[in-house]
Formats: structure tokens, C-alpha cells, sequence
């Protein structure tokens, strides 16, 4: 359970909003460092840049206050970014940093009004170099992959929400497709990060481990205005989509296509009663667990040979699916189920009682569902393959909190590694390095208020 409860938290930031007085003296001289088009303060516009997939959260949807931004901004440059920065801090308005808003723990949601600032505008990709890209806090994944293929190269991780962007991605992300073979964020994804503080203003640059604060900070300790990360070579992909007659076989086969050498960049695995959440298709034969994998062409015969080894049955092996299946895995499976069954709520959740005792895990919540998909937990360089395992998703009836607080114990009991999507407060062991960056980055406690937990 979060504490203090988020319908508090959300009421302390809100003290944090700027009074009349202020929010005008801003309006006025926001003119003077941004265009009035790349400015805005109409209620449409704030009430878009005000919200992002948190209501997939039953428990985040009770308690965000409907309190939109005041204002937004839409710098294209770092110099725009510095300047409005710079004014923000000088009358005291609180900023909210934001890409494309596909974040869902609320991580984009102002909870003190003030100015978002959109970095959507800021969105050219500088450079690809030979294993990384530079590219603007706003360019998305699709302009990235665009511009590394372009060089024979493709970016090393991506989310699922492939229109997302880098900067969200850092600050809001963790992993996604390509996470089976180059792990998560902090695995050295992160080549170089130029950040803007609320002060200081002008960028400053951190590379590699120090990079680590600014991840998944939800832009409390700074907003990234461009960022450097890295390339592999580009593989030519294909998809596979498999069906089994029970849960083991089926993880079985999935754990044989993890060890695929090259890796794959997705492995996902789906319950029946997941599946009839999704759109008929013949490939994800009714009443039969689904095996979903992109792998590269090269490894296709050996993955079929996995399929039909541990009693599946191929379904499907083509190119075209690619892009389908990344809108099968990670949280794309939570919008989807709701989308059919509204009534679901969804854990992020890890650990060998996935794969292992699923029906144990499936009992700590009422009418619960696994999804999986691949990851690398931990890298062994003497042998890169023996640290990918799976991660997934536990969606249940929702009831009430209690319901499912009680069930994350039992889920723990198991040693099931939980993570909390219904809160928006950072937390785990990385708070500490980001509550000590932040009160470098942002000493008057200014960027995105609300989300950084107070101290225990
Ligand atoms: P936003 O949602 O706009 O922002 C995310 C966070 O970063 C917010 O706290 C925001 O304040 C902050 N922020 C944004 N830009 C900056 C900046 N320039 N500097 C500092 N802070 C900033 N996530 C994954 O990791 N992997 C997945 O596979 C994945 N799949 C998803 C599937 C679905 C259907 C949904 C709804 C979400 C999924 N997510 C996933 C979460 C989210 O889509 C991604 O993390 C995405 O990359 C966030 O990018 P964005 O541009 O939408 O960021």
C-alpha cells in the first residue's frame, strides 16, 4: 500500500500551485522567450497536456485531481527550453516535463497546476554515430529507429509505445523490445544526457553512470533537452506466433527461444483467457496458450524446432507482424484486456513462480491472468544468455484496494518481485541518488511536483 495515500499527496502538491498574481507576471513575459504559437493556454490544450494512461489504474483514476496545467509551452530548443526554464523559476511556477504522455502510473500528470512543458517540438534526431544516436529530449522511436537503419544499425531497446519518445522514455520507461539481450535502462543504455535544471538553467552533461538519476525520475531531477544512447547492428526480424495446449509446454518453448543466439528482441507468452481479451485472430487460437516471438530471420527454423519440440503448434512465421506483436507485449497488454474487460487492474510483476507455479500465482487475486514477455535480468558476460528469464503482467478482477494489497503480499510471500503501477511517487532503491540529485537540480522543489516521496 503507498503511503502517505496519494489522495494526500496529490492534496499537498496542490499547495504548490501558483497564486494570480504569479501565474500572470509569467504569462506576460513568456512571450519574450517563446513565440505566442508555440504557447498555450486555451483549455483544450491544457487539459490534453494534462493527462497520460494512468486511468489503465482503477486506484490512480480515484485520486488524480482534475486540476489541468495552467499553461503550456512548446519549446524547440534547448536555448527555448533554458529560457522558459529560466522564467518558470524566476515567478515561481511549477513544471511538468512531458513527451508524448504515454506514461500510465499519472508520472505526466501535473498535480500543481503551473506549466507543462512539451517536448514533442524539440524532436530532431543530431547524429548517429557508429553504436549510438543523439538525438532531442521529444524525437520518438520511430524517427530513431528510421534514422539508425538508415546507417545499418537499430536502436538497442525500445517500448512497446514506439511513438513515445526518448526523453519520456528515460525519464519514464524502463525497457521493452531488444530488453532480452541489452537488459533495462540502467544497463547501459544511456550513453549521454544533456539536462536543464529549475536552476541551474544551462544544460549540463552527464555520461554514463551518471546518468543513472535521471532515469525513470519522472524529470525531477532535470529535464533531459537531448540525449545519447545506444545502436546495434541492424538484424533483419521476422515474427513467429505459436499456440500450446497448457501453460508449461508453453513456457518451456519460450525459455528455449530466450537462449536464441542472436537474441530475440520479443518474447511474449499469453493464457487463454488473456487471449479471448483480444481481437479474433487466427493465429491465437482460442482456448490454446499463445507463444509470440520476433526473432531474426536466420534463427526461424531453430525456433520452429523449439515450437514443435515442446508439443506446440506453429501458428504463423512472418515479417509483417513485427509491429503487431510489440502491440501485444508489455503494457499494450493492459490497455488491451481492459479495453474488453474494464473491470481488470493490472500488477507489473517478476520472478521464477511466473514460469514455475503459475496457479499459485493466479490464486493470490481473483480471476487472475498472467502475460509474460522476455527480459534479461542480469548479465553474465562469461555467458549473456543465462540472465534472460521473464517478467510480466498479472491482470485480476479488481475489487478494492484492500483486494489487492492483499494479494501483492501473498504475490510477495511466493517471491513473486512486485512493482506498484498504481502509484505515482518514485520510489525503490535508486530514490536515494535521485532525491540527492534533485536537490541540486531543483532546490525550490519546482519539477513535477508531488512525485518525488517526501523523506521517510
Ligand atoms: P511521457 O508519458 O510524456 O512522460 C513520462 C515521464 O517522463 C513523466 O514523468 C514526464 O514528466 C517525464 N518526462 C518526459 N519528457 C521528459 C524530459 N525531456 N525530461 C525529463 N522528464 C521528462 N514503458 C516501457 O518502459 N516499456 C514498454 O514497453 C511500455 N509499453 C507501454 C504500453 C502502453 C500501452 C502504455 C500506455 C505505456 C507503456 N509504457 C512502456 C510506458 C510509456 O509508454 C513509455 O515509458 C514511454 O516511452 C514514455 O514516453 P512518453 O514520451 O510518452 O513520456
Amino acid at each position: 500500500m503507498p503511503t502517505p495515500p496519494l489522495a494526500q499527496v496529490a492534496q499537498q502538491a496542490s499547495r504548490r500551485a501558483p497564486g494570480p498574481a504569479a501565474l500572470s507576471a509569467f504569462l506576460d513575459d513568456l512571450p519574450a522567450v517563446l513565440p505566442r504559437d508555440r504557447c498555450s493556454t486555451s483549455p483544450a490544450a491544457r487539459a490534453a497536456a494534462s493527462r497520460d494512461y494512468a486511468y489503465l489504474s482503477p486506484l490512480l483514476s480515484a485520486v488524480l485531481p482534475d486540476r489541468p496545467a495552467d499553461v503550456v509551452a512548446r519549446p524547440a530548443t534547448t536555448g527555448e527550453l533554458a529560457a522558459v526554464l529560466r522564467l518558470a523559476h524566476a515567478h515561481g511556477i511549477p513544471v511538468v516535463p512531458r513527451g508524448r504522455g504515454t506514461g500510465n502510473y499519472g508520472q505526466a500528470v501535473p498535480l500543481a497546476g503551473g506549466l507543462v512543458i512539451d517536448l514533442t517540438r524539440a524532436d530532431r534526431v543530431l547524429e548517429v554515430g557508429d553504436g549510438r544516436v543523439h538525438a532531442q529530449a521529444g524525437a520518438t522511436f520511430v524517427a530513431l529507429e528510421a534514422a539508425a537503419r538508415a546507417t545499418g544499425q537499430e536502436i538497442a531497446m525500445l517500448p512497446s509505445t514506439v511513438g513515445s519518445t526518448i526523453g519520456g522514455f528515460l525519464a519514464g520507461g524502463a525497457g521493452g523490445l531488444g530488453s532480452i539481450e541489452h537488459g533495462w535502462l540502467w544497463d547501459g543504455f544511456v550513453h549521454a544526457l544533456d539536462v536543464l535544471g529549475c536552476p541551474p538553467h544551462e544544460p549540463w552533461r552527464v555520461t554514463g553512470a551518471d546518468c543513472a538519476p535521471h532515469l525513470h525520475a519522472y524529470g525531477v531531477t532535470g529535464v533531459i533537452a537531448t540525449a545519447t544512447v545506444a545502436l546495434a547492428p541492424a538484424r533483419v526480424w521476422t515474427a513467429l506466433l505459436a499456440s500450446f495446449p497448457d501453460w508449461a509446454r508453453a513456457a518451456a518453448a519460450g525459455r528455449e527461444l530466450l537462449h536464441l543466439d542472436p537474441a530475440p528482441r520479443l518474447v511474449s507468452l499469453d493464457e487463454p483467457a488473456l487471449i479471448a481479451t483480444y481481437p479474433p485472430d487466427p493465429a491465437l487460437p482460442a482456448g490454446r496458450h499463445s507463444l509470440r516471438a520476433v526473432v531474426t530471420a536466420g534463427t526461424v527454423d531453430t525456433a520452429m524446432r523449439a515450437v514443435t519440440g515442446h508439443g506446440g503448434h506453429v501458428e504463423a512465421v512472418t515479417p509483417d507482424a513485427v509491429g503487431y506483436l510489440s502491440t501485444l507485449s508489455f503494457n499494450h497488454v493492459t490497455l488491451r484486456a481492459r479495453k474488453t474487460r474494464p473491470e481488470l487492474c493490472h500488477l507489473q510483476v517478476g520472478g521464477e513462480p511466473l514460469v514455475a507455479d503459475p496457479d499459485a500465482v493466479r490464486a493470490c487475486l481473483p480471476g487472475a491472468m498472467l502475460h509474460l514477455d522476455g527480459l534479461r535480468a542480469f548479465l553474465d558476460p562469461a555467458d549473456p544468455a543465462r540472465g534472460r528469464g521473464f517478467a510480466g503482467l498479472l491482470l485480476s478482477e479488481f475489487r478494492d484496494a484492500e483486494t489487492l494489497y492483499r494479494g501483492v503480499e501473498r504475490l510477495r510471500e511466493l517471491g513473486v518481485h512486485v512493482v506498484d503501477p498504481h502509484t505515482w511517487q518514485l520510489g525503490g532503491p535508486a530514490l536515494p541518488a535521485i532525491r540527492a540529485a534533485a536537490a541540486t537540480a531543483d532546490p525550490d522543489g519546482l519539477l513535477n511536483p508531488g512525485k518525488l516521496p517526501d523523506p521517510a
